[in-house]
């Protein structure tokens, strides 16, 4: 008798893959594996024995694999985004019949999610472009999963990704997101918000250790109780962790040792392109990316610290930290923090509705915070917060005018306020808690100085203007006049 069929198959056997396909055995789901390099088919086998996974079968082409599907199939990929999915598409769909399924797990450009789907759906294939977080432990133990595309291709794998999904107390953390590349763009948007939420945590960083003269050790203390409040999550988590670990080759803590240029792969650049393109403003994003940019430059950084007397800088840092209330540095950095995070989280949602709108993808950013929940790299308790402030009102011009966000922005202003004009006075740059509290300032004033900009806009360019005092379009001859 030919050997069962599998439930699910998955391509691509790097880091996420060979966890995922781990993570959907352990859930009792028969699957089988392939990579194009055949080597990593036995490495998850042995894995996979070793962990006593069973439901797992490897195979060594594209058409052993594909026929060792049950029907209709679905097939994850796993692979490096851009050509070489295309070609892992090509490689396997030629053995694929219609009502089969794809799914794209990678970052992928939602564009390019989109073409695929229309070039597929010619041999009736369905397609899902699945944004997966949580790294490689996400995938082992309980991604978030974003997949937007085919719905009936959602529906036809809805059991198992609800299964190897994370699991909160109000479910597991995946929901059809929407049509077309909606998948891929919440991932993308996601990971803005991530780039955004690290830069404030450095930052934080940066005026507790240059001003506040904490150690690392007292980072560490400090970040844990930081754990257990209106900060919860996993990059606060972590961070707690990594100031505790030693410098095995020499002394002091790793992080000390670590080379500061930031890498990175593209969804900041272009969650900060998107946001420019749709005219959403998302000043913390684009300023956490110009961030990983600078960083970069770490030899230009060098000269200029001697051109533009970085010792100097210490001096002004000096003067500064000698006034400071230590105990109450650390409590006002929690809250310019949290409140930063806010004004972050409202510009990624906001780019996300746009981009629903233009797109007609009815996105549901409540859900988006639910799934985001647990799982994913950005997870922390206060997007609970977020979602039930969508949930109040799904029209929600902003996550700053919710009742209860805007409370709190109101009470921690002061303390915002102080940390940003500390880190000004000391020359320690922030320009994402900057960003974002000019985000807010410009956002909630009824009057600002563009009625300025339309006047020379008028003047030079005939570009016309409004009027507060009647309706209309006018223009002046503002030289005459003047
Ligand atoms: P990766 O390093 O991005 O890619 C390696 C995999 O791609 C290998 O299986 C490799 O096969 C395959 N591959 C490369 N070129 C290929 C080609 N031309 N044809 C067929 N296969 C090809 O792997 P990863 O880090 O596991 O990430 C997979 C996807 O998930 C990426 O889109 C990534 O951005 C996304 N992602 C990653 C993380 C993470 O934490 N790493 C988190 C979320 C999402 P060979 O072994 O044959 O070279």
């Amino acid at each position: 008798a030919s050997p069962a069929l599998s439930r699910i198959g998955l391509a691509g056997l790097a880091v996420m893959g060979q966890n995922l396909a781990l993570n959907i055995a352990e859930k009792g789901f028969p699957i089988s594996v392939y990579n194009r390099t055949t080597s990593k088919v036995d490495d998850t086998l042995d894995r996979a024995h070793r962990e006593g996974l069973l439901p797992l079968t490897g195979h060594y082409t594209p058409r052993d694999f594909v026929l060792s599907l049950r029907r209709p199939r679905s097939i994850i990929i796993l692979v490096k985004a851009g050509s070489p999915v295309d070609q892992t598409i090509a490689a396997l769909s030629a053995h694929m019949d219609s009502g089969d399924t794809i799914i794209d797990g990678g970052n992928e450009w939602y564009e390019n999610t989109e073409r695929r789907l229309l070039q597929v759906a010619d041999k009736g294939i369905l397609y899902l472009g699945m944004g997966v977080s949580g790294g490689e432990e996400g995938a082992r133990h309980g991604p978030s999963l974003m997949p937007g595309g085919s719905y009936q291709a959602y529906l036809n794998i809805e059991d198992i990704v609800k299964k190897v999904a994370a699991q909160v107390e109000d479910g597991p953390c995946v929901t059809y997101i929407g049509e077309g590349g909606s998948g891929n763009f919440v991932k993308m948007v996601h990971n803005g918000i991530e780039y955004g939420d690290m830069q404030l945590i450095s930052e934080a960083y940066d005026m507790l250790k240059n001003v506040g003269g904490l150690s690392n050790a007292e980072l560490g203390e400090i970040f844990s109780d930081w754990n257990r409040g209106e900060l919860e999550s996993f990059l606060i988590e972590i961070t707690a962790d990594i100031f505790r670990v030693k410098d095995e080759d020499g002394d002091g803590e790793l992080v000390d040792k670590i080379l500061d240029k930031t890498g990175m792969k593209g969804t900041g650049k272009w969650t900060v392109q998107q946001a420019a393109e749709l005219s959403v403003a998302a000043p913390t994003i684009a300023a956490s990316l110009d961030c990983r940019y600078l960083s970069g430059l770490k030899e230009e950084r060098e000269s200029a610290a001697e051109v533009l007397k970085e010792a100097g800088l210490k001096e002004e840092v000096g003067a500064v930290r000698s006034g400071i209330d230590k105990k109450r540095l650390i409590d006002d950095v929690r809250q310019a923090l949290y409140a930063s995070k806010i004004c972050s989280y409202a510009q990624g949602m906001n780019l996300l509705r746009a981009k629903s709108v233009e797109k007609g993808w009815n996105l549901n950013l409540g859900e988006l915070a639910r799934i985001w929940k647990g799982g994913c790299i950005i997870r922390a308790v206060f997007l609970d917060r977020i979602k039930k402030a969508y949930r109040r009102n799904p029209n929600l011009a902003s996550l700053v005018v919710d009742p209860e966000f805007a409370r709190e922005m109101v009470q921690r202003q002061a303390a915002w306020r102080r940390v940003v004009g500390l880190a000004i006075s000391a020359g320690i740059s922030t320009p994402g808690m900057c960003a974002s509290l000019a985000y807010f300032d410009t956002y909630r004033r009824a009057r600002l100085p563009a009625n300025l900009v339309q006047a020379q806009r008028d003047l030079f360019g005939a570009h016309t203007y409004e009027r507060i005092d009647r309706s209309g379009s006018f223009h002046t001859e503002w030289t005459k006049l003047a």
